[in-house]
């Protein structure tokens, strides 16, 4: 497996299988113009790119690394529909009409996953079994029993779990109960964001890797976005930087609080051990305040993910807190080989949503994921490719706010450090 990162850093190389990187070029040549700049290959970028192209808009994405090698190729590949915040919480927010309209978007998320699989027939291997949330505590499976309702009236297939039901999904101990998003699945992500790559490159999109866009300028109507190979020209520019903003736009940066998230994968499990753990292939989640993630790999390995320490890890030890929380969970898989560590950034957001900005005129970007993107982002690309394509604000289920850069944003980081800490250990106590 080839690393994503420039530099051979094991701790960034998932354990996923993909499929072979497509070539692209590294160098961008002169005199280049587009009606639409993406900065940013990974799901965002890419699906805008395909559908912004397919409707007839000459589009480039450009990228500091490789295609995927953010977020987009690390993650856990559960696919799951909603946002952090309830259909009922998004509402009160948003009020009735647009409320109810951005509830149904993201209800609708994972079915753009899995339509965009089959419709052009990605080779990306997948599977349909549904997503539990899992309820550590009473008061959480009361929680549960809430979001169930709230999305059964709006015709999910969702349901509630007892006891007995999650332990015979899971396998894992020590659960109240949950709630099953059948809307929900699991993929290959590296595969997918590569077929992305793959499809959107057919249809036309130019995607320039290793390419980094240190300065964005606008020159009254179009933009110029400068990279270490060349300057291209577009009328439009998304950033679809996400956790991965840097100084491009500084203040985009500092309204975001970067988290690690930090995934392990066994080695693939024997049959005897295998069988008990997650046999309907299911992703789970459970209701701790830093939670953890797991599934099964489609090789038959355990992956399972946390949140991790605020700077980047130097030994392999900085993934031993997920490996007890493995054993915590699932005792028959003490002493199992842990074969892969790996780790991406997760942009989080004061208010935990995700915003849709356009500092100025011609000039967006779409950010804060909350570490649940893969629908997301691939429904929000669709919506951006349409608009980029006809101009109809109509397509954006988001509204568009101002950015809001944190007051102290180092000290925020701090600030979530310590709180992770705490959160931590109230976790063990199941406070
Ligand atoms: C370890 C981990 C596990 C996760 N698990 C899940 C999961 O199971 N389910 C789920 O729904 N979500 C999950 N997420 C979140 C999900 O992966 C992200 O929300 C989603 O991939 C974001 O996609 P994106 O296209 O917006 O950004 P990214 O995929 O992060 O792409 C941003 C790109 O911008 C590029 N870039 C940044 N600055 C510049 C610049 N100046 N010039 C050029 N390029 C630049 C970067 O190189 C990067 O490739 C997880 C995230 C992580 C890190």
């Amino acid at each position: 497996m080839v690393s994503l990162m420039k530099k051979d850093d094991i701790f960034s190389t998932p354990v996923w299988q993909g499929v072979p990187a497509p070539l692209f070029s590294k160098v961008i040549g002169t005199d280049r113009k587009y009606d639409l700049s993406i900065v940013g290959a990974g799901i965002l970028g890419l699906v805008t790119s395909l559908f912004a192209a397919r409707s007839g808009v000459s589009v480039c994405v450009l990228d500091s690394g490789l295609v995927g090698g953010g977020a987009s190729g690390l993650n856990g590949g559960q696919v799951i529909p909603g946002l952090k915040y309830d259909p009922e919480d998004i509402i009160k927010q948003l009020g009735a009409e647009r409320g109810e309209r951005l509830a149904s978007f993201v209800g609708a998320s994972s079915d753009r996953v899995f339509s965009l699989i089959k419709d052009e027939k990605l080779d990306v291997s997948q599977s349909r079994t549904g997503w539990i949330q899992a309820s550590l505590t009473m008061e959480a499976l009361e929680t549960a029993a809430g979001r169930v309702t709230q999305w059964q009236s709006r015709g999910a297939d969702v349901g509630l779990l007892d006891k007995v039901q999650i332990q015979a999904l899971t396998g894992a101990q020590g659960y109240a109960g949950g709630w099953i998003d059948r809307r929900a699945g699991v993929i290959d992500p590296l595969a997918y964001v590569r077929e992305l790559a793959r499809i959107a490159v057919n249809s036309g999109v130019h995607i320039f890797e290793e390419n980094k866009v240190s300065r964005i300028v606008s020159n009254g109507s179009s933009w110029e976005l400068e990279t270490s190979t060349a300057i291209v020209k577009a009328q439009k520019v998304l950033l679809a930087t996400n956790a991965y903003c840097d100084e491009l736009l500084p203040q985009l940066k500092r309204s975001l609080v970067p988290v690690h998230s930090f995934q392990i994968a066994t080695a693939p499990l024997p049959e005897i051990l295998g069988a008990a753990i997650l046999p309907g292939g299911q992703a789970v989640s459970d209701s701790r305040r830093v939670l953890a993630y797991y599934r099964r790999s489609p090789d038959g390995r355990f992956v399972l993910g946390g949140r991790g320490r605020m700077s980047e890890p130097s030994s392999a030890d900085d993934w031993n807190h997920l490996a007890r929380t493995m054993v915590r969970l699932f005792p028959q898989l003490a002493g199992i080989k842990i074969e892969k560590r790996w780790f991406g950034r997760v942009a989080l957001t004061p208010d935990h949503w995700p915003h849709l900005h356009q500092p100025e005129s011609g000039l967006w970007a779409f950010v804060g994921c909350q570490g649940r993107g893969v629908a997301l982002m691939t429904a929000m690309g669709q919506s951006l490719g349409r608009f980029f394509a006809d101009g109809d604000q109509g397509h954006l289920p988001f509204p568009v706010t101002p950015i809001q850069p944190i007051a102290f944003h180092s000290m925020h980081k701090i600030a979530v450090a310590a709180t992770i800490g705490i959160y931590r250990t109230l976790d063990a106590f199941n406070l």
